[in-house]
């Protein structure tokens, strides 16, 4: 496979698309883009990423935010851990390292939320050191092309593949060499329907002339999907709303949201507090997927005159809950719901 790395990076030139953190070698720029495309398409990631460019021009004035601040700028893109993490490592940017990025691949990795690929990814990126990048993208082309069954889940598989992608790298221009194998991945080799015909290394991709590309990478665990009833009871009157902030080792952590109360089945009734003759209305119900949750909620509204005065419920007003940053299943459902006028 000698000139695997000529060959995509010779089609990487023609056919790469022109993408904002690709035309940068601001380490600060790089690292941004690569926490918001954890787990994030590309189509998805973009406005977050400008938008977070236009707030947040430099670490220094990240560092500076709030963590509401950046977690209501990160609503709608999913795994909020990624933004307090990326919040948190700028504070130590700024207060540890004197504002200046690390540029060694141990500290960039030493950073919250950062793993092996991401720091390969700025450490090549930013300063072109010679570090492979091995992301999903890579592991479907590596398997593909080696025609290897090694699960790729599996701790055996993943040195093996890392190995593979070092042997492979171009040491003299990885920035290009790794963007070339992660673009090869996205645009050609695609999961379900590679384009093995206008692919550069069809002629040394060993599972195309096996047939067996459907068949890689291959996956040793099932993700299991955890089913989850949330009940959320909304206290309203007339111009107020109750909210709390979500704390504690779980989902959505930082976030706001209504009193909540979690059921173990879908037949358990909730035990609702009402007082006198308060009566709930229930205004919608909503499944939200997470990658190893779904959610089943239904919102119940209560109106009252008077809001609970209960722990960490805060009062604040309807018109203000655009000000809170909330998981995207209060989103949708604060859009659509009949008693709230929310945009
Ligand atoms: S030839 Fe097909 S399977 Fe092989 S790397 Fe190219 S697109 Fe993927």
């Amino acid at each position: 496979m000698g000139d695997f790395s000529t060959l995509i990076k010779n089609w990487y030139r023609q056919n790469a698309r022109e993408l904002p953190w690709r035309s940068t070698s601001d380490p600060y720029a790089i690292w941004l883009s690569e926490i918001i495309l954890q787990q994030t398409r590309v189509d998805q990631g973009m406005d977050y990423y400008l938008k977070f460019l236009d707030h947040y021009p430099d670490i220094q004035s990240l560092a500076n935010a709030t963590e509401d601040q950046v977690l209501n700028d990160w609503q709608g893109l999913g795994y909020y851990s990624r933004a307090r993490n990326l919040h948190a490592s700028a504070k130590y940017v700024v207060n540890e390292l004197n504002g200046k990025f690390p540029t060694e691949y141990g500290s960039v990795l030493s950073l919250k939320g950062v793993g092996a690929y991401t720091a390969a990814a700025i450490c090549s990126f930013a300063y072109d050191h010679p570090h492979a990048v091995v992301d999903g993208n890579v592991y479907r082309v590596l398997a593909r092309l080696d025609n290897c069954e090694m699960p790729i889940d599996s701790g055996k598989g993943q040195k093996y593949f890392q190995r593979l992608a070092e042997e492979l790298l171009d040491e003299n221009d990885p920035a290009v060499h790794n963007q070339a194998i992660m673009e090869l991945g996205a645009l050609i080799c695609t999961p379900k329907n590679p384009d093995c015909e206008n692919c550069p290394v069809n002629e040394i991709c060993i599972s195309r002339i096996n047939g067996t590309q459907l068949d890689l990478p291959v996956k040793e665990k099932k993700t299991k999907v955890r089913n989850r009833y949330f009940h959320y009871l909304i206290w309203r009157s007339n111009e107020q709303v109750a909210i709390r902030k979500r704390t504690g080792k779980d989902i959505w952590q930082g976030l706001y949201e209504f009193h909540l109360i979690e059921v173990e089945n879908e037949k358990d009734q909730p035990n609702f507090p009402l007082q006198g003759d308060q009566k709930v209305m229930l205004d919608g119900e909503y499944q939200h997927i997470l990658s190893h949750q779904r959610i089943h909620a239904k919102f119940w509204v209560i109106d009252t005159l008077d809001l609970p005065k209960v722990n960490d419920l805060m009062h604040i007003k309807i018109e203000q809950l655009d000000d809170y940053p909330m998981p995207q299943l209060l989103i949708r459902y604060l859009t659509s719901s009949k008693v709230f006028m929310v945009d």
